[in-house]
């Protein structure tokens, strides 16, 4: 029998120990230079002004809302079928959380539910590109502007998948990115918030640090708490930049093996990812009615695939009544096959022929 292949790999080296001893020796451990040299990097790259780097992307989220005075009465909209941080940081800034179905044959935010629900309370509408699937920004800005709502991005798992009108994350007022493990850059915990506004990134830059950054008399101006990154981990990332085209073009590659190697089986597709347009599969997420039966063949065969999260909805204590069908359908038969920046070519045909043994096929 072969070594087990985990869902998610990513390799780290001598060139990550290097610069992190090289930090430590330059004695730059907290944020200092070094974060500022990342953010500076991270801006170039994604074309924006400004980058600021926090501890982790949810903490991204949550500070891009109190950045924006949101809270108690506000609602907040965003996508029932996405990971539980969006819904968790308008929950602690104390909005409500409004959920949106899916589309029906894509699974990214429905714009035509969100219209439908916008209320006099919304104050918000956070869209999440999942797996590198573009939310349709335009529009989504369009509608935003019209009703007054603030737009946050969860572009946490994608960082430089583009639309027609270049990288998510960078289309609306903030756009948040995380670098925990399995995202495409990694500093183990980790996140960014990207922004185009001069006195937002200000307010960021504020909210970090208790109120007293980037400010030139020292007095307490605004309420704040401390969400630095550090210079350790910024060093950790600093590596990486500049290998997230070859990342980026190899889980093209993995896609695109998937895709030809799981054509054809009829109990289970890939979920496609709009690859022509410059979207990243960040992931190798397919969809399967008979999901839990071939996660644990896989498993059997030391083969790890990891299920779709719970729909959002399903977090009873965030309220949320609305009848949300096709999240709901695409989150309960989705799941993720071994996948990674650093996964091997033997892996996936490995994967891929197991698949093709699926008893009952
Ligand atoms: C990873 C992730 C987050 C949260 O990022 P952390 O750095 O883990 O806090 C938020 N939203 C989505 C869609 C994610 O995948």
């Amino acid at each position: 029998m072969s070594d087990r292949i985990d869902w998610w790999r990513i390799q780290f080296g001598e060139a990550e120990q290097a610069q992190m001893t090289a930090a430590v020796d330059q004695r730059c451990i907290s944020q200092g230079p070094l974060t500022a040299q990342f953010e500076a990097r991270m801006a170039e790259m994604l074309d924006v002004p400004h980058v600021v780097a926090t501890t982790s992307g949810s903490m991204a989220l949550y500070v891009s809302l109190l950045a924006h005075g949101i809270g108690p009465g506000d609602e907040v909209m965003m996508p029932n079928r996405a990971w539980i941080a969006t819904a968790h940081a308008a929950r602690l800034v104390g909005a409500s959380v409004r959920l949106i179905d899916d589309e029906p044959d894509r699974p990214v935010m429905d714009l035509g539910d969100l219209l439908k629900k916008i209320s006099p309370r919304t104050k918000a509408v956070m869209p999440v590109h999942l797996n590198g699937r573009a939310v349709d920004m335009p529009q989504l800005n369009r509608i935003a502007e019209e009703h007054g709502l603030v737009v946050i991005e969860d572009a946490a798992q994608a960082l430089l998948s583009r639309n027609a009108a270049g990288y998510l994350g960078c289309q609306s007022a903030i756009g948040c990115f995380s670098m925990s493990l399995a995202k495409l850059m990694s500093t183990g915990q980790g996140g960014f918030m990207a922004t185009r506004d001069e006195g937002l990134w200000q307010r960021l830059c504020s909210l970090r640090t208790h109120g007293v950054e980037n400010v030139l008399q020292p007095v307490y101006t605004t309420g704040g708490f401390n969400f630095r990154f550090n210079d350790i981990l910024a060093s950790f990332a600093l590596v990486q930049v500049d290998r997230l085209p070859a990342r980026v073009k190899r889980l093209i590659e993995i896609y695109r093996r998937y895709e030809t190697g799981l054509a054809g089986l009829d109990f289970l597709r890939l979920v496609p990812v709009d690859v022509a347009s410059g979207e990243v599969p960040l992931y190798s997420e397919v969809s399967s009615e008979r999901r839990d039966e071939v996660i644990r063949f896989l498993d059997g065969e030391g083969i790890q695939a990891r299920p779709f999260y719970p729909t959002v909805k399903t977090a009873r204590y965030l309220g949320c009544e609305d009848e949300l069908p096709h999240s709901t359908r695409q989150c309960g038969r989705s799941f993720f096959l071994p996948c990674g920046p650093d996964q091997s070519d033997d892996n996936i045909q490995r994967v891929i022929e197991t698949l093709r043994r699926f008893p009952g096929r």
